[in-house]
């Protein structure tokens, strides 16, 4: 078995990033920008903000949190969210989500410019990668596709099962494995009999949310095994959607919850920034 040590391939990235900010600032005077807006008092929403807002502080992007209360309607957001897309300090636009219930999420993605949009879940981004033409690839598949190709991990003609079928991390981690030519499985909370999709797929892909999901007998010996689960335990321990003791003796490659897909998420959003201040610059 092999661990996929997504916070070292994330350490690399994210030191190459920096090294591309500073050869921008010196040459073209121009420092990336990403904008977060963050609506209401989630614990996690404010953790992972701060973690990225780090994170672009460490490769020398400028980056500002637009803090809203709970109470905020959805046209307060929504006129922020013009405003920042007019802003030619700002390359990125990423609306943390879970947004509170009264707001329309699939309406505020709408509004960002699909330019800016470098958490890819614009309805313009979907359809490109869906189409395969280039586009902001959602940061979390993005990232999974970045450790099978680290690893070379052959994917074309495997049988891949994706467990969650998410607009943010299941539905475009199928596009990006079918545009690649695996054989794609998504199953969600509906699918009768999930492990008779996982046991007969070389690749089995977690997102959902549900510690021990995924246990040994749901996997095949040799199989690769994603787990994108973030959840945090009782005892405070945070831990994915894989049974990961049992599950990891059977397998070929494993990613560790933390340090698996989490990592490389964040770094794919500053790549994703600086790809979007690149297109700014071509201009
Ligand atoms: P979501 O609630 O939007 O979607 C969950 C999906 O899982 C749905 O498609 C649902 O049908 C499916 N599901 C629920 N119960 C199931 C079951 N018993 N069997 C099979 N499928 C089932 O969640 P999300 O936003 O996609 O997030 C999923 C998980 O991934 C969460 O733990 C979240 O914290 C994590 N996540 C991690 C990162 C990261 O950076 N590593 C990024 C995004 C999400």
């Amino acid at each position: 078995m092999q661990l996929i040590d997504g916070k070292s391939l994330a350490k690399d990235s994210q030191a190459r990033v920096a090294k591309e900010v500073e050869a921008l600032k010196q040459t073209k005077n121009i420092i990336p920008g990403l904008a977060v807006i963050l609506v209401g008092d989630d614990s996690a929403s404010r953790a992972y903000v701060k973690m990225k807002a780090k994170a672009c502080k460490e490769v020398g992007f400028y980056s500002i949190v637009h803090e809203m209360p709970d109470s905020i309607s959805q046209d307060e957001i929504i006129a922020t969210i013009e405003m920042i897309n007019t802003n030619p300090r700002i390359d990125g636009i990423l609306v943390q989500l879970p947004l509170p219930k009264h707001i329309d999420a699939e309406k505020i993605i709408e509004v960002i410019d699909p330019k800016k949009d470098v958490d890819g879940f614009h309805p313009y981004n979907v359809g490109r990668l869906v189409t395969k033409l280039d586009c902001f690839v959602p940061c979390t598949p993005l990232g999974v596709m970045k450790m099978f190709e680290k690893y070379e991990i052959e994917l074309r003609g495997k049988n891949a099962c994706i467990v969650g079928a998410s607009n943010i991390v299941g539905k475009p981690m199928a596009s990006l494995l079918l545009n690649i030519d695996a054989t794609v499985t998504i199953t969600h909370i509906h699918t009768k009999d999930l492990k008779a999709h996982t046991l007969s797929s070389d690749i089995i892909i977690v997102g959902v949310g549900k510690p021990n999901l995924i246990t040994a007998d749901m996997v095949r010996e040799g199989a690769i095994v994603i787990d994108i689960g973030i959840n945090r335990l009782e005892n405070g321990k945070l831990v994915g959607d894989v049974d990961f003791d049992a599950v990891k003796d059977k397998c070929s490659f494993i990613t560790p919850v933390p340090g698996g897909a989490g990592p490389m998420t964040i770094a794919m959003l500053l790549e994703n920034t600086l790809k979007a201040t690149q297109a700014r610059e071509i201009k």
